[in-house]
């Protein structure tokens, strides 16, 4: 039986992958499920998984908790704390699937233990990238991703060698507002940038996907995992979502990964990697589909992607900054603070607020560093709505 925990059971990748480990419930002994205000699913799925423990990341829900686990035998705990405690569990596999920054302490806790983390987190590596690679380095842990853009370049790398490899190319089905004159971005509301036209995520990340903060977070994150000049990354804009990402070799061959968007697959092949087993996945069907299209990404119409290549450029704690201004500026706009182009421009602005006033080249990239950038740029990112605002 494989020791398995899950961080961020409740959402759209936890759930994907309880999905998947309950259709095995032998093979798999589950230690920690984690959640944040969703109590009655962490206690439901811990009680059908018979987890060792459940976690809420809130401690005033703990009572909650407990009352839900009541007789099940799953022990109940609650808090920053508990999550990185749960973490130390031993565990051969756990899944990295908590939403924002606090995705990180736990994942680094989970690589010191010498787990195998399945990454889908993507701040962990934009926030500390080399900080992260050393602990697993150290600790003889195992980053396999589960994005699909990486989960599919790293599939298009197996038995190739690093130095042949000549571009990476991401692509991007373009979000919700792809197709609207630039002109009406500004007036974009939260409920037009919720709706995603091919993938069923959850909120935030969607958002991020009509803005492309989330595929300025995923080039940062290539650059981080497969260690490649940020000039040799490339984004295409892919409607129809099924060519995930493409390796362009040396000699001029480009290996592309394809499949049905359906995030089980790259859950599944973290899961059970170096081996493929079989997925309820749908199975493609390229005749139906008929014509796959591709694009250059229009700049104007996504400001966030352009600071990807000035954070991979400033280096040091400067993905921490973006990160953590891009989900306060997320915040505002979902409060309807701010409109939807003003969360790349109030990102830029803290981005430059930290050059001019503090080194960030040289700071070390500790836990400790990166949690005190990410809590400062967020004051910035307030500061910075807060000046549109006025
Ligand atoms: P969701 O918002 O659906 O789920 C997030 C999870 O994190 C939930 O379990 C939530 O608990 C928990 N959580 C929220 N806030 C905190 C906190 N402060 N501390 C601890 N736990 C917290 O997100 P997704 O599943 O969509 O995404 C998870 C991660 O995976 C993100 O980093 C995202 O970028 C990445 N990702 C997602 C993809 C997708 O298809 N959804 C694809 C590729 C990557 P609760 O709901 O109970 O409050």
């Amino acid at each position: 039986m494989r020791k398995v925990s899950i961080f961020g059971a409740t959402g759209s990748i936890g759930q994907n992958t309880i999905d998947l480990i309950a259709r095995a419930p032998d093979h798999y002994d589950v230690v920690a499920l984690t959640g944040g205000a969703n109590i009655a699913q962490l206690a439901a799925d811990a009680r059908q998984l018979h987890a060792d423990v459940a976690v809420t990341a809130y401690e005033d829900r703990l009572s909650d908790l407990c009352d839900a686990l009541e007789g099940s035998g799953v022990e109940a705990a609650a808090g920053a704390q508990a999550l990185t405690e749960a973490a130390t569990r031993p565990a051969d596999w756990v899944m990295s699937a908590i939403v924002g920054a606090a995705g990180l302490a736990p994942g680094i806790e989970a690589l010191k233990q010498g787990a195998t983390l399945a990454l889908a987190n993507k701040e962990t590596l934009v926030c500390a990238g080399a900080l992260v690679l050393d602990t697993a380095k150290t600790h003889g842990a195992r980053l396999l991703p589960v994005d699909s853009e990486h989960s599919a370049v790293f599939q298009a790398l197996v038995g190739e060698d690093m130095s042949a490899v000549e571009r990476i190319i991401i692509t991007a089905s373009g979000g919700a507002f792809r197709d609207w004159p630039v002109s009406d971005l500004a007036k974009a509301t939260v409920e037009q940038a919720s709706s995603h036209p091919n993938w069923d995520m959850g909120q935030r990340i969607t958002i991020d996907s009509a803005s492309m903060f989330n595929k300025a977070l995923e080039v940062i994150e290539t650059k981080e995992f497969f260690g490649l000049d940020p000039q040799r990354i490339e984004v295409l804009v892919h409607p129809e979502s099924i060519v995930h990402a493409l390796v362009g070799f040396r000699d001029g061959a480009v290996m592309a990964h394809m499949g049905a968007p359906d995030m089980r697959h790259a859950i599944g092949y973290a899961l059970h990697w170096p081996h493929r087993q079989r997925l309820p996945v749908e199975r493609l069907d390229l005749a139906a589909i008929g014509q796959l299209n591709f694009q250059k990404p229009d700049l104007a119409r996504y400001p966030a992607l352009r600071l990807a290549w000035d954070v991979m450029e400033r280096g040091g704690l400067s993905g921490a900054v973006f990160n953590a201004a891009k989900e306060r500026a997320l915040d505002h706009f979902i409060a309807r603070r701010i409109g939807f182009l003003d969360m790349a421009d109030c990102v830029a602005m803290v981005l430059d607020r930290f050059d001019a006033e503090l080194c960030l080249i040289d700071a070390p990239l500790t836990l400790d560093n990166v949690q005190q950038t990410d809590h400062l740029a967020r004051q910035w990112a307030d500061d910075a709505v807060h000046k549109r605002a006025g």
